[in-house]
């Protein structure tokens, strides 16, 4: 197998979301199986649309994942430049090639006219599409048109008859009829190339050898093609992979929690299980395995697998995913990627203290597998941090306003505040004890107690909450709630 050279060629018009970011992974794995060269080129050759802020989500998002390319933005490489808008005098060499072979001519036609021409057309229930006015313009018009600096842009002059064919690996042979293509731009009045043209372009000058891209591309193929053989170019090997749908199967959209790709980082989805994600978004081992270490992936990824049919974005397999991936992950990573989020609800300060740090660490092993995205952290584990309760209404109304509890908790405040063995085990006797004392059934003494050192009426294992919010607080807390308790009867 000749050396594989792939590529990533975002155009910076925005943030990229899931559509985006799959390519790249796709390219990056095939990379990483293969061996060979990941190149990341920037398609920024529409000026009307650059959105600054998007290079640095796009190669942000790219770290995120650890998808590391070998040539491109801040690497550099033997290809560059990597940014189509400082390689125009590549364009504009090859585009002069093209009308100077007779596959390319200028065209002077202002807007207006192609707005008259289309609406004639459409007014005329004909198909759209450029009429061609400007292919046999002569030699010397045009050149007296460009010495007055009449705007034009190039056309390619697509054949008027036969058809162009391609094989895509995922979908096999695809053929379109050549009529049906426009004399499409190469060039544009502003001398920026068009995606068309810049793109068949630099995969042929980078030596791109497979082209991984969305199946929304598929109906631009053809053109390229016929760019390739008008240069006498052989093109690289398309695969395009499914488009991603809503579970609606409509285009997927913020209404079905897809949100900009860096957007699933802020709420605390973990890379690992994002790249796993992503990947089975669209390609499968043939098997119903659906959980595959990054290591797995790079040994079994194919081209070959990637499915023929369009695909849903299921935002609860998503979160499952990532919950896996978090149970799975060292509590002393989960807690370092939490901080923020407990810094953010200032439930922690910005500069916690090595016993902060504990404290959290073992607060967050208790909700750990209870954990989605690491953002919930904030709410699951808020009242460790804040003494002073919120206490769930309904949770006082039924296990606080009992007869027994101011009893119950002045006992058990009693003994825990004697207790010197505070461990779990410690502390689940004295609970019994207190129980057994007072004649009580567990729940009877269970569920009070957790609201009175809780504020809620669930939570993680109680003994393991008490041990872990530790002695002093339990002990301050259980006093503040028989307060309360006496302040609301006294009310
Ligand atoms: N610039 C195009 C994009 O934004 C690249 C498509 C392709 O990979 O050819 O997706």
């Amino acid at each position: 197998m000749e050396k594989i050279r792939v590529r990533f060629a975002p155009s910076p018009t925005g943030s990229p979301h899931i559509g985006n970011i799959r390519t790249a992974v796709y390219d990056w794995l095939f990379r990483q199986r293969h061996g060979g060269s990941f190149v990341v080129r920037i398609e920024d050759t529409d000026r009307a649309r650059f959105v600054p802020t998007s290079l640095d989500e796009l190669l942000d998002s790219l770290r995120w994942l650890g998808l590391q390319w070998d040539e491109g933005p801040e690497v550099g490489g033997e290809y560059g430049p990597y940014f189509q808008s400082e390689r125009l005098t590549h364009y504009d060499k090859l585009v002069k090639q093209l009308i100077e072979q007779g596959d390319a001519y200028y065209c002077f036609c202002t807007s207006e006219r192609l707005a008259e021409m289309r609406k004639a057309q459409e007014a005329a229930k004909q198909p759209t599409g450029y009429d061609r006015a400007c292919v046999s313009c002569s030699k010397e018009d045009v050149q007296s048109k460009l010495a007055q600096g009449i705007p034009a842009v190039v056309r390619f002059k697509v054949p008027q008859d036969g058809n162009t064919s391609f094989h895509d690996v995922v979908r096999g042979e695809i053929t379109f009829e050549n009529r049906l293509l426009d004399d499409f731009v190469l060039l544009k009045s502003d001398g920026f190339p068009t995606y068309q043209f810049a793109n068949v372009v630099d995969d042929h000058l980078m030596e791109i050898t497979h082209i991984i891209r969305g199946e929304e591309w598929i109906s631009s193929t053809p053109k390229h093609v016929l760019i390739y053989q008008a240069f006498g170019w052989t093109p690289p090997v398309f695969a395009h992979p499914p488009l991603i749908f809503g579970s609606d199967r409509t285009k997927l959209s913020k209404r079905h929690g897809a949100v900009a790709f860096l957007d699933y980082k802020e709420r605390g989805f973990l890379p690992e299980a994002m790249l796993n994600y992503l990947t089975t978004l669209g390609w499968s081992d043939g098997t119903d395995q659906e959980l595959f270490s990054r290591d797995e992936l790079i040994e079994k990824f194919t081209l070959e697998g990637i499915v023929n049919h369009p695909v849903i974005f299921d935002m609860q397999k998503l979160e499952w995913m990532n919950g896996v991936y978090i149970r799975a992950a060292d509590i002393g990573l989960i807690t370092e990627l939490c901080l923020p989020y407990l810094q953010k609800a200032g439930l922690l300060p910005a500069n916690p203290t090595p016993a902060e740090m504990e404290y959290a660490s073992s607060v967050i092993a208790l909700e750990k597998d209870k954990l989605k995205v690491l953002s919930d952290v904030a709410e699951l584990t808020s009242f460790f941090f804040q003494d002073e309760l919120e206490f769930d209404e309904k949770g006082v109304g039924k296990w606080l306003s009992k007869e027994h509890v101011p009893t119950l908790l002045g006992k058990l405040m009693d003994k825990l505040s004697a207790l010197t063995d505070f461990s779990i085990e410690g502390i689940d006797a004295v609970v019994r004890e207190v129980g057994e004392e007072m004649e009580m059934s567990g729940g009877q003494v269970i569920h009070p107690t957790r609201m009175a050192v809780t504020g809620r009426t669930v939570g993680p294992g109680l003994f393991e909450t008490i041990s872990a919010l530790g002695q002093a607080r339990v002990v301050a807390r259980i006093k503040r709630t028989l307060e309360m308790l006496s302040e609301m009867q006294v009310g």
